[in-house]
C-alpha cells in the first residue's frame, strides 16, 4: 500500500528522494517466522519510515531542499536514523521542505512546494517547514515519518494535515547528523497517525548520545523521571488566555472551546492562566533564530561545505563565495541570514539579539511560573517556594491560529504574514518544552462540499514532562 501510494501521490511533491521499490519488496522475502520473532515487542520492526531531508542518510542525498546541498550525499547516518533502523525500521525516503527549515509552508524549497490536496485540483499549504513529512504520514506513503521542529515545524504541519505531530523536550533527541539551522532551538521530532506510533519511536530515540553535545546526560535524565509523583487521574489543565488572540480563526476557537469542555466533562479541572510574554515571543524568535541560522549557514562557501556556482574560474576576491552562496540559498534562506547578521552586528546587537535572549528568559520564566512541578533544570526556581504550588499540569491550547491557505495565497503573502502562524508553537520553543499536536477530531466544510480536519490542539508540558503530554493526548 505505501509503495503504491508513492505512486499515486508523486504530484504532491512530499519527496525529494525515494528508496528504490525494489529494496523494500525485498524485505517482503523475510520468512514469517523470523519476522514474528523480530516484532515481538518491537513496534517500528519493518515500518516504513521518511526521513525529513535535513537529517543525514548514507543512502540517500540530504539536501536540506537547498540548491546549495543539492548533491550533497553525508559519509554517516545521523544517530536517530541509526537508532530506528537499528531496530528494524525501514527509511522509505526523505521528504520535501522549507530549505534549511525555514518557513511555515514549505514552500520556500529548491524541489517546489509540497502540496495539501484535500479534493481534486485543490493546492493548500500542509504547513511547514516538515510538509513532506506530514503529508507523507497523512498520505499513508509511510507509516511515520520524522521532521524537525525549531519553531513549530513539526507541529504546524501535523495540525494542517490532521495528524499528530510531537516535539520532544529539547536535549532528549539526539542532533548529531541533523543539519542545524537554530542549534538551541532544533529538536527532531516525530510525526504519526495516532499518539501510540509516536510514542514508540519516541521511546526508541530517546537516549543519551555522546556525540551530540547537547543530548541530555544519563545523570539529568535520571532526575526528569526522579521523583515523578504518581499522576492523579484527573489532571490540572491551565488555558492560556494569552492565546486567545484577535485574529484567531472561529473555526479554530470553536475547537478549543469543544476539546476543553470534554477534558472538562472527564473530570480534568480548567485553570486560566496568563503568559504575558506570549506578545513579544514571536518576535524574540524571529531574531533569535536568524541569528543562529547566519552563523551556522555559513559553511555552505563551496569550499568547505555546497556545491559550488557554475563558471567560477578561480579569480580572486569575494566572486566564489557571493556567487556561490547568491545562487545556492533561496531567498527566504537569504534573507534569514541577513537579518541574523544585522541583529549580531555590533551596531544592533544591543537593540536586538540581547533583547530577545531577555524575552527568551521571561518566556521560561512564564511556564515555570504556571506549571505545578518545577523546572528539573533549574536549581532555584525563582517560582517555586516552600509553600505548596497550585499550577498546572499541562497546558491545551491551538496549535496554529489558522486554517492551512492556499498555495496561490502563501505566494503573495508578505513574509511577516506566514510568521505569525508560528505565534502559539515558538513560545515551547523558546523554553525548550515538550508540545504535541494533535488532530481536534472535528471536521469542518471544504469549499468542494468535502470536509477535512485541518486544526490542531497543542498540548505543552513542563521540561521533562514528555511522558505526560503524550498520554494527556492520547486521551485528548
Ligand atoms: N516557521 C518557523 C521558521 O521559519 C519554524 C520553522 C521550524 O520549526 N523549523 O523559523
Amino acid at each position: 500500500t505505501y509503495l503504491l501510494n508513492q505512486s499515486n501521490y508523486k504530484h504532491l511533491n512530499a519527496f525529494n528522494s525515494l528508496v528504490e521499490p525494489s529494496v523494500l519488496l525485498a524485505r517482503s522475502g523475510i520468512s514469517e517466522s523470523d519476522r514474528a520473532e523480530e516484532i515481538g515487542s518491537n513496534d517500528v520492526y519493518d515500518k516504513p519510515i521518511a526521513i525529513k531531508d535535513n537529517i543525514c542518510t548514507k543512502d540517500l542525498k540530504t539536501t536540506a531542499s537547498s540548491g546549495i546541498l543539492k548533491d550533497f550525499v553525508s559519509p554517516y547516518d545521523a544517530t536517530v536514523v541509526k537508532l530506528l533502523q537499528d531496530d528494524g525500521a525501514v527509511v522509505v525516503g526523505k521528504t520535501n521542505m522549507d530549505e534549511f527549515g525555514m518557513g511555515s509552508h514549505s514552500t520556500h524549497s529548491h524541489f517546489g512546494p509540497v502540496k495539501l490536496q484535500r479534493y481534486e485540483g485543490e493546492e493548500v499549504s500542509a504547513g511547514g517547514s516538515s510538509g513532506g513529512s506530514a503529508l507523507a504520514v497523512a498520505t499513508s506513503q509511510c507509516w511515520a515519518a520524522l521532521g524537525t521542529d525549531t519553531g513549530g515545524s513539526v507541529r504546524l504541519p501535523a495540525a494542517y494535515t490532521g495528524i499528530v505531530g510531537f516535539k520532544p523536550s529539547y536535549g532528549l533527541l539526539s542532533r548529531w547528523g541533523v543539519i542545524a539551522y537554530a542549534n538551541s532551538l532544533d529538536t527532531v521530532g516525530i510525526l504519526g497517525k495516532n499518539v501510540k506510533d509516536v510514542e514508540a519511536i519516541f521511546d526508541k530515540l530517546n537516549v543519551y548520545d555522546p556525540q551530540d553535545p547537547t543530548s541530555l546526560p544519563r545523570s539529568t535524565r535520571a532526575r526528569l523521571l526522579d521523583p515523578h509523583p504518581k499522576r492523579p487521574d484527573s489532571l490540572r489543565i491551565g488555558i492560556p488566555l494569552d492565546y486567545n488572540i484577535d485574529t484567531l480563526h472561529p473555526t479554530v476557537r470553536k475547537s478549543w472551546i469543544r476539546r476543553l469542555r470534554e477534558l472538562w466533562n472527564r473530570g480534568h479541572t480548567l485553570h486560566p492562566v496568563r503568559l504575558p510574554t506570549t506578545q513579544q515571543a514571536l518576535s524574540a524568535y524571529y531574531v533569535l533564530a536568524p541569528a543562529e541560522a547566519s552563523s551556522n549557514l555559513a559553511k555552505y562557501d563551496g569550499v568547505r561545505f555546497g556545491s559550488r556556482a557554475e563558471g567560477i574560474d578561480g579569480a580572486p576576491g569575494r566572486v566564489l563565495f557571493a556567487k556561490t552562496r547568491g545562487q545556492g540559498f533561496g531567498p527566504e534562506v537569504q534573507r534569514r541570514i541577513l537579518l541574523g547578521a544585522f541583529s549580531l552586528s555590533a551596531q544592533a546587537i544591543d537593540n536586538y539579539f540581547i533583547q530577545a535572549q531577555k524575552i527568551r528568559r521571561l518566556v521560561q520564566h512564564d511556564f515555570n511560573g504556571v506549571f505545578a512541578r518545577p523546572n528539573p533544570l533549574f536549581d532555584h526556581d525563582g517560582t517555586t517556594s516552600s509553600k505548596k504550588r497550585k499550577g498546572v499540569d499541562i497546558l491545551v491550547c491551538p496549535t496554529a491560529p489558522s486554517l492551512p491557505p492556499s498555495l496561490s495565497e502563501v505566494e503573495t503573502q508578505d513574509p511577516i504574514h506566514s510568521y505569525m502562524n508560528d505565534v502559539f508553537t515558538v513560545p515551547a520553543s523558546l523554553a525548550g518544552l515538550p508540545a504535541i499536536s494533535v488532530p481536534s477530531g472535528e471536521s469542518h466544510d471544504l469549499p468542494s462540499g468535502t470536509s477535512c480536519n485541518s486544526v490542531g490542539i497543542q498540548i505543552i508540558g513542563q521540561y521533562g514532562d514528555d511522558k505526560l503530554v503524550l498520554d494527556a493526548a492520547k486521551n485528548l
